[in-house]
């Protein structure tokens, strides 16, 4: 018989982003004592900076579905704008790939659909729980969010996707765009026909970089532990009870656990050590604007444009484009003015986009199946990763999983 994997006492998180600050909250607020690594300079400096803020917990539909599949042809060529697909002849993005199709099955989507949205609404509980908990300024709001459909055949399928949801916890209402316009006077201003409107007055925003900031405050402040900034993992050494760290400086951090959380390159740790995991980089853009007397207070997802509008403060935070394959974390000038131009053309008067700036670009930790990879493979590693385009929604929930998953 295999004797049980020994509970840690201690554990190195890699990474700070939204999935490392909420593992180790996770970890340390069940008594472990947790060094988080982060190689930036400080906390949610890359995919989790300057993302599109909201907290999705009911949009969890596959990005892998039968109508992207038919989409395909036009996609390769690069005729949809929101989208770009690098012509790599590597073999592990051609697998890639080939998973990523296997998962675009009606079956599969909603296999894929309610997996997340399970995931989601323990997210929405862990974060509330944390939000009473402790008080933490990152900008958390139940701003509701409208999911905006401009074709028969999407609203069709939209509403077909929401009455598969439907159960506890799970608030969606169809709208029509004249009740719509009158919940949320700003898409009055949308630019063209609307055929029908999902409303789910429970989702919530917050700004995602000041949320790892107010984290790190907290778990060093309240729960004794130690960040570690600019200090780059290169290697990952199990030895006995034991694991190091090895950093590119020559630091050498010991655990009785490491849980990789290192986003879009998750995976590189890992690979070394014999684990492989089906993580792909897509490239998004956001810029944020100040906010207009016809800013929407609501968050508004233009679903056909892939395009996300959410208010924060006096700002709006415009976050789209899926560019899959791209590693590059630099803003290409072309893809920000196309951002630009696609959210003048969803909601022309919902930010001043005159005065657009912050152009930001971050790469999704994508997996073909849309489902974050939540495990401890060996007995002193685990990981958390591959939250592609929610992980800001469901860091919360993945990290209570993992939690019990290894402590409970
Ligand atoms: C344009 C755009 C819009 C989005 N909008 C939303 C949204 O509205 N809602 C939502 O839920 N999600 C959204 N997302 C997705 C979300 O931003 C990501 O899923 C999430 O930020 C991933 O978090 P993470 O902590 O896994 O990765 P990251 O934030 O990238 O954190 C990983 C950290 O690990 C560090 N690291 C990596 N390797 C090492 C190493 N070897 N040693 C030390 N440190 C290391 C990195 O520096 C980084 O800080 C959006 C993404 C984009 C690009």
């Amino acid at each position: 018989m295999i004797a049980p994997a020994p509970r840690p006492a201690s554990a190195i998180v890699i990474g700070a982003g939204v999935v490392g600050v909420a593992t180790a909250y996770a970890f340390a607020r069940r008594g472990v004592a947790v060094t988080l690594v982060e190689r930036r300079e400080g906390p949610g400096l890359e995919t989790s900076h300057a993302n599109g803020a909201q907290l999705s917990y009911l949009y969890t539909d596959a990005l892998a579905n039968p109508a992207l599949l038919s989409q395909m042809p036009r996609l390769a060529l690069g005729l949809v704008p929101a989208f770009r697909m690098r012509s790599r002849l590597d073999l592990d993005y051609l697998r890639w790939i080939a998973a990523f199709l296997s998962n675009c099955t009606p079956e599969r989507f909603r296999t894929n659909t309610l997996a997340t949205l399970r995931l989601g609404l323990e997210s929405r509980i862990a974060m509330e729980e944390l939000a009473s908990a402790h008080a933490l300024d990152f900008g958390l709001r139940t701003a509701g969010k409208m999911q905006v459909y401009r074709s028969e055949a999407a609203w069709a399928a939209a509403q077909s996707v929401a009455a598969l949801k439907a159960g506890p916890g799970v608030v969606q209402n169809a709208l029509s765009p004249a009740e719509a316009a009158r919940l949320e006077p700003a898409l009055a201003e949308a630019a063209e026909g609307i055929h029908g409107v999902l409303y789910s007055p429970e989702e919530a925003i917050g700004d995602p970089h000041l949320f790892t900031c107010a984290m790190h405050g907290l778990l060093t402040g309240s729960y004794g532990v130690t960040a570690l900034f600019g200090c780059d993992i290169d290697r990952l050494d199990p030895q006995g009870d034991r694991v190091v760290a090895l950093g590119a400086d020559g630091a050498e951090i010991a655990a009785d656990m490491a849980i990789d959380c290192s986003g879009a390159e998750g995976g590189k740790l890992l690979r070394e050590l014999g684990i492989k995991l089906p993580i792909m980089p897509m490239k998004g853009y956001s810029f944020t604007a100040p906010a207009t007397d016809h800013s929407p207070s609501i968050s508004i997802t233009d679903v056909a444009q892939r395009i996300v509008f959410t208010r924060l403060g006096d700002k709006v935070r415009v976050a789209g484009l899926a560019d899959l394959g791209n590693t590059d974390r630099s803003v290409d000038p072309r893809r920000s003015a196309a951002l630009l131009a696609s959210a003048r053309h969803s909601m022309p008067r919902a930010a001043a986009f005159d005065e657009a700036g912050s152009q930001w670009a971050g790469l999704r930790p994508m997996t073909p199946d849309a489902q974050p990879r939540i495990a401890r493979p060996q007995p002193r590693i685990a990981y958390n990763l591959g939250h592609g385009m929610l992980g800001w929604t469901l860091a919360m929930g993945s990290a209570e999983r993992l939690a019990r998953l290894v402590l409970d």
